[in-house]
């Protein structure tokens, strides 16, 4: 194993705070944020109470503050995320209220500006150095899917009869077909192995496969994947804050002179807004989107708690969401979860259901 550091991960769920800055224009605003401790300590205040009861602790395992940078942020984010190339899954994913951040940690506010990169191209970006520069016999290929799950059904983002498409898009079997072809008899036998008696399945289903060789390839998938959201959506920004976004990278790596294969992939996910919904409010498909995204929210708090617990039985089938994730939860696999929050007094509350969330899966 090269990245040891990943180890210590406690029961391999870590959870991150990002607090975002007020925006241009919100000068005026009050902060329930009081206190950001260096060790993941947070401290909320009330804004309707006064005295001992007006102030909450909470403790994660990272808080970043307001003045944060992206690069920052992956620099805690990057040993996770090298971790796959020595065959780990991993899971990174982003939770909070619509206009917390969650986008913006998880790709950044554009893509032009390689400094406003977010964790999934700087993920990428750092994967290809790595398996380019690093002095071994281990040769890599590198896949990625990317999908939408919206009232509980997957759309492929990258699908190649789609609006948007790319050519040539390519199948997981032709990627394989590579290694068998490079492979010598014995790596194919074991490939064969690990891949048919892999019980969660290797990749999300009925959705195309994209092998990609570098960053720019990536830039322009996820460009597309971008396009093809818009697409049927009326807004879409309501659309894109009331969907999950699921973007997975496959790494094969195949050891030149053994033969000995690793697979490991990485699960990068901006999450549906986790806002509460006004029953009384919302009708129709408005009320529909928000139980969907109710119920495929807490199937993934339920599924991390368990598997914090460390329990026998994970509820992985009781939502889309949790079914596609499922390979990067639970067993070696390494979950990283950025809790999102708006410090706006306003948004009080739902900070606080925010980091009642994170308390429970921490
Ligand atoms: P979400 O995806 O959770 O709905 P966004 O990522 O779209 O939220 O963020 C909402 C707004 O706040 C956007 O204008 C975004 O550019 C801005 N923003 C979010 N996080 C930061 C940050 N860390 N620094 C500067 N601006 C941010
Ligand atoms: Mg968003």
């Amino acid at each position: 194993r090269l990245y040891n550091e990943v180890q210590d991960l406690k029961g391999n769920i870590r959870v991150y705070c990002r607090i975002r800055p007020f925006l241009p224009g919100q000068s005026k605003k009050r902060t329930t944020v009081e206190y950001i401790g260096e060790n993941g300590e947070l401290v909320i205040s009330n804004p309707s109470k006064q005295g001992k009861d007006s102030h909450r602790l909470f403790k994660l395992n990272k808080v970043f503050g307001p003045a944060a940078t992206q690069e920052e942020v992956f620099l805690d984010t990057q040993p996770l995320i090298r971790s796959v190339l020595d065959g780990y899954n991993v899971c990174i994913f982003a939770y909070g209220q619509t206009g917390s951040g969650k986008t913006y940690t998880m790709s950044g506010p554009t893509m032009t500006s390689q400094e406003d990169w977010g964790v999934n191209y700087r993920a990428l970006h750092d994967l290809f150095q790595i398996s380019q520069n690093r002095k071994s016999s281990i040769s890599y290929e590198v896949g990625v899917q990317m999908v939408e799950i919206y009232n509980e059904q997957v759309r492929d983002l990258l699908s190649s009869d789609g609006p948007h498409r790319r050519y040539p898009s390519c199948s997981l079997s032709s990627i394989l077909l590579l290694f068998f072809v490079v492979g010598n008899f014995n790596s194919i036998a074991l490939t064969g192995l690990i891949l048919t008696t892999q019980p969660n399945g290797l990749a999300v289903p009925d959705a195309s496969m994209h092998a990609v060789t570098s960053t720019a390839d990536v830039l322009e998938l996820m460009r597309i994947g971008l396009m093809n959201r818009a697409v049927g959506a009326t807004a879409l920004n309501e659309r894109s804050s009331r969907s999950h976004s699921v973007l997975t990278i496959h790494v094969y790596g195949m050891d030149l002179e053994t033969g000995a294969v690793l697979r490991g992939n990485l699960h990068l996910v901006d999450l549906a807004g986790s806002e509460r919904v006004d029953r009384s409010e919302a009708t129709g498909e408005r009320l529909r989107e928000a139980q969907h995204i109710n119920k495929s929210l807490s199937a993934l708090g339920d599924v991390i708690f368990s598997l914090a617990q460390k329990s026998q039985h994970v509820p992985y089938r009781n939502s889309k969401l949790t079914q596609v994730l499922q390979s990067s939860l639970g067993g070696q696999a390494k979950t990283l979860m950025f809790v999102q929050l708006n410090p706006d007094v306003d948004s009080y509350s739902e900070t606080i259901s925010t980091l009642k969330f994170a308390e429970r899966v921490s």
